[in-house]
């Protein structure tokens, strides 16, 4: 009898499909640190954070606060000008990113298109810097 003879499968099956993938900026592939939560901000249920490259992120913990999240990380990307962030233009003002987000493994949910009920959302968003040349620039990807 030849007890130790088991199937041994060698195919590797899709066991990487639910793994996210950890949050990073989009715009310099730094990973983003978690973010924190701020007591005196006006939308305090909404955990912010920021990259070393100057981008900022809101993390909206019910993925329901879309338009509000987007203009808090505008706020911040604007060092706190309310006024000048709602105003900003996307694609001429500022590029933005928004992923779904799995908060307490800080990582992205790959898979998902577009809203999904009760997921968090990260908005992520970088003002996009104007120079004195006037020379285009359309090294900006879209989409
Ligand atoms: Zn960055």
């Amino acid at each position: 009898m030849n007890a130790m003879s088991e199937g041994n499968p060698r195919r590797r099956g899709p066991t990487l499909r639910r793994t996210g993938e950890r949050a990073k900026c989009r715009f310099c592939s730094r990973s983003l640190p978690r973010p924190a939560r701020r007591e005196d901000a006006l939308h305090a249920n909404l955990p912010r954070g920021a990259c070393a490259c100057g981008a900022t992120f809101v993390v909206d913990p019910t993925g329901r606060n879309g338009g509000v999240a987007l203009v808090e990380a505008l706020t911040d990307a604007a060092a706190g000008d309310r006024g000048k962030a709602s105003y900003m233009v996307p694609g001429r003002d500022y590029n933005d990113f928004i992923e779904n987000y799995e908060p307490r493994a800080h990582r992205y949910i790959p898979g998902f298109r577009g809203y999904r009920r009760g997921m968090a959302r990260l908005y992520l968003v970088k003002l996009i810097e104007v120079e004195e040349s006037d020379t285009s620039d359309p090294s900006v990807p879209s989409g």
